[in-house]
């Protein structure tokens, strides 16, 4: 199963979305297998958005992430990096289409509630920031687990 980053940024913890955004994210059936809020801290945050250094608005995204808690996951599911891309909208929320995450929650491209990763180089080396091996728990099923298991295998 693939597997992938995605964080509730600040200004979506302290609008109180958190259980808004995990729903989607439960309702879509993808697994949580590791999940825990955090304030990023200055370490965190370069290392996260390393290949934004230099940009004009890297200094003000270092202060955004770092500037509250964030609600960091790792998540699985069938082509699930693509699938929370999809979910989460365009990083300029007017851009992004209605019914995703930033079209419904984010008003602009600076604070836009939520993170995925972009590929799966990107995914692992993100997991790798937030959570240590043992932090996951990769060896329960959700009831997805049970479905996948009673649908023919493609
Ligand atoms: N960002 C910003 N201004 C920009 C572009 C991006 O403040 O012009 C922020 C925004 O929070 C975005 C993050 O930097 O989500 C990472 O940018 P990226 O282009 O990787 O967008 P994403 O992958 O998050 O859609
Ligand atoms: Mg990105």
């Amino acid at each position: 199963m693939d597997r992938t980053f995605v964080a509730i940024k600040p200004d979506g913890v302290k609008r109180g979305l958190i259980g808004n955004i995990i729903r989607r994210i439960e309702h879509k059936g993808y697994k949580i297998v590791g999940m825990k809020m955090l304030q990023p801290t200055l370490e965190i945050a370069e290392k996260h958005y390393a290949e934004h250094k230099g940009k004009p608005f890297y200094p003000e995204l270092i202060n955004y992430i770092t500037s509250g808690p964030i609600v960091a996951m790792v998540v699985e599911g069938k082509n699930v990096i693509e699938g929370m891309r999809h979910m989460m909208g365009s990083t300029v929320p007017n851009d992004a289409q209605v019914g995703t995450i930033r079209a419904d929650f984010a008003q602009t491209k600076e604070c836009n509630t939520i993170h995925g990763s972009d590929s799966c180089e990107s995914a692992q080396r993100e997991i790798d920031i937030y959570f240590k091996p043992e932090e996951l728990c990769r060896d329960w099923k959700s009831m997805m687990d049970y479905v996948w298991e009673s649908m023919p295998s493609e």
